[in-house]
Formats: C-alpha cells, structure tokens, sequence
C-alpha cells in the first residue's frame, strides 16, 4: 500500500547504491545526498470496536491505521471471522491492527485456524508492533463474566497480563476498558478492570483503545493518557456509532 506523501514521517537517504561513483566521476565532489525531510503530519488512527458482524451505519474514515478493539463476531463463528477478513480487504488504511473480545471464540478455541483468516489485519495477542516509531500493544482480556472467552479472574491472573505490556507502549489495544473509564454499563455500575487501571499508572500510554462496553462509547483525557471506547454497537447491538480518529 502507498503511503500518502504528506504522511510520509520516514528520514530516507538515498540507497548508498545510488551514491557509488562511476570512475569518471572519481575525481568530481560528491553530490549532496537528497533527503526528504521528516513530516510533522500526524499518524492518523482510526479506531473501532465491538462490529458483532453487523455492518456499521457510518462510513470508516480514511487513515493510517486502523485499530479494532474486539467482538468482531456475534455468534462466534470462522465464517464470521473469514467475513470480516473480506470487509477489511476493502478498506485503504495501510497499517489494520485487530484484537480479539469475548464474542470471537474462535481465537481462543483453534486459535491456528482463526488467526490464518486474517490476512488483512495484524492480529495481537499480548503482543506488539512498532509502525513509525509508535508502540502498539494489544490484548484480549477481560474480568471474568458469564462464560466467555478470554475470561480471567480479577486479581493477580489479570495482574500478570498486564505485566507484560511493556512500559514504553505508546498506544495501548485492550477489549475491555480499564476500571472507572468510559466503563459504565446500562444501570450506571463501573464493570472495568482494576488491575488494568493500576498497570496504567505504570505504562502511562499515550492512547488507550477499548471497547465492549457499549453503552459508554465516546472519550475521555485523564492523566496524561486518551481513553476511547471505541464501540461501534451501542447497548442494544445496533451498530450507530461511528469510527473514533485520533491524531498521534
Ligand atoms: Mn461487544
Ligand atoms: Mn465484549
């Protein structure tokens, strides 16, 4: 994919190749090497979540990259998963970054098989990428409710996931939201992960993207950290909310 020149934050020098002389140019000064100049352009994010394999009311804005933040599928299905691999083949974003939420079983039952469908996504497991210098982190994991994958309890099994986020992450991929942030459920109740909001004050990201939460879709600055629940559903799975852009 071709970036966007005005986009283009890369310090590139000219392939040393290129800078070879011939033997009659030996004795000649050398020619100043071109450079193109770091762009203070942003990196554009587009954000997303909790699709439940409906198709959006809003269109998805153009961007750099575009991070989904879980529940991809209803049901739960491959299907589901290879359908919304074809979704994102039709979108530009150059860089597509995917986690898995609660609804998306197939990443925790055949895990092989449901990450081979993704083949237009960087799909993150307590893992991370770098994309111009920016950190990204991403996982699946949720306080424990019903039965549901990527399930743990509250305490040190959360505790230790998130240990593993490292503390320069600049943009931070969860599925559910951290305790007390854009995490209120339909009768006003904090449902969010404590051990999450504690391992904040450690890795202090730049950018916090959730979602499952759907009734608190929006976002939030705190502490030196923007939070955004970035679910598409709202809390009766009609999918009316639209794609939140940050600028990095
Ligand atoms: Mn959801
Ligand atoms: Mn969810």
């Amino acid at each position: 994919m071709t970036r966007r020149p005005d986009n283009d934050r890369a310090v590139t020098q000219r392939p040393a190749q290129a800078r070879k002389k011939t033997s009659a140019q030996a004795g000649a000064k050398a020619a100043p090497v071109p450079m193109t100049a770091k762009s203070r352009h942003d990196l554009r994010l587009v954000c997303l979540s909790d699709l439940h394999s409906l198709k959006p009311a809003c269109p998805i804005p153009e961007g750099d990259v575009l991070v989904i933040a879980g529940d991809i599928c209803g049901h739960g299905t491959l299907y589901e998963i290879k359908a919304f691999d074809s979704f994102l083949a039709d979108l530009p974003h150059r860089h597509k970054l995917l986690i898995a939420g609660n609804h998306d079983w197939p990443f925790s039952r055949v895990p092989k098989k449901a990450r081979a469908l993704i083949k237009h996504a960087v799909y993150l497991q307590d893992s991370g990428i770098d994309i111009d210098g920016i950190k990204f982190w991403g996982s699946p994991w949720q306080p424990f409710f019903c039965n549901w994958a990527f399930n743990l309890p509250r305490g040190a099994p959360l505790a230790q996931v998130w240990a593993k986020i490292p503390s320069d992450t600049d943009v931070l991929i969860t599925h559910g939201p951290p305790y007390g942030i854009l995490d209120r459920i339909y009768n006003g109740d904090h449902v969010g992960c404590e051990d999450l909001r504690a391992a904040l004050s450690r890795v202090r990201p730049k950018l916090h993207v959730f979602g499952h939460v759907h009734e608190s879709y929006g976002v939030r600055e705190q502490d030196g950290t923007v939070f955004i629940n970035a679910s598409t559903c709202d809390g009766r799975y009609r999918p009316v909310n639209a794609p939140i852009v940050f600028d990095l």
